[in-house]
C-alpha cells in the first residue's frame, strides 16, 4: 500500500459499553496507513497539535520489527505516555500447557496423562479403585 495524505480513514462512533452508565458516544476517526493505524477520537489531542485539531492519541505500528502500541494519555506530555510492545501476544509465543483437570470424585487437580474417563468427568489415581476399574 502506498502512503497517501490524507490516508484512507473510517469514522466510527464508540458507545458506552456498560449499559447502566450514562450514554456517551465518542466519534473516532481511524486513519489506515502502511506506516500504522492511527486512532483519533474527537475532542482528544496531543501536546504538539494546535487546540482546534484532534490528533491520533493511539498508534499501532511496527517498529524495528516489533508490533507495538503508542498511547498519549496526557495532552501535557510531549512523548507517548505508554509504549506497549505486543510481541508477547503473538500466537507463536504461546507456551504449551496441560489443561488443568480435576478428579470427578474428590475435586483434586490430577495429571491428565494418568486420568481415567468416568461418566461425565475424569477420575485420578487418587480415587481410581477396583470398583471403578471393574466398571470400565
Ligand atoms: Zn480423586
Amino acid at each position: 500500500m502506498k502512503s497517501t495524505w490524507p490516508p484512507p480513514s473510517s469514522i466510527v462512533v464508540l458507545n458506552e459499553v456498560i449499559d447502566t452508565f450514562p450514554a456517551r458516544k465518542v466519534k473516532t476517526t481511524i486513519h489506515l496507513q502502511d506506516s500504522g493505524l492511527y486512532i483519533e477520537p474527537e475532542g482528544y489531542s496531543d501536546h504538539g497539535t494546535a487546540d482546534e485539531f484532534d490528533s491520533s492519541i493511539v498508534i499501532l505500528e511496527v517498529h524495528e520489527g516489533r508490533l507495538r502500541v503508542l498511547i498519549w494519555s496526557d495532552i501535557n506530555e510531549e512523548e507517548p505516555t505508554h509504549t506497549i510492545d505486543l510481541e508477547g501476544a503473538r500466537r507463536s509465543a504461546r507456551k504449551d500447557y496441560e489443561p488443568l483437570i480435576v478428579c470427578h470424585i474428590c475435586s483434586s487437580p490430577i495429571d491428565a496423562s494418568t486420568a481415567h474417563r468416568h461418566q461425565e468427568g475424569w477420575v485420578g489415581e487418587c480415587c481410581w479403585d477396583e470398583r471403578l476399574r471393574s466398571s470400565e
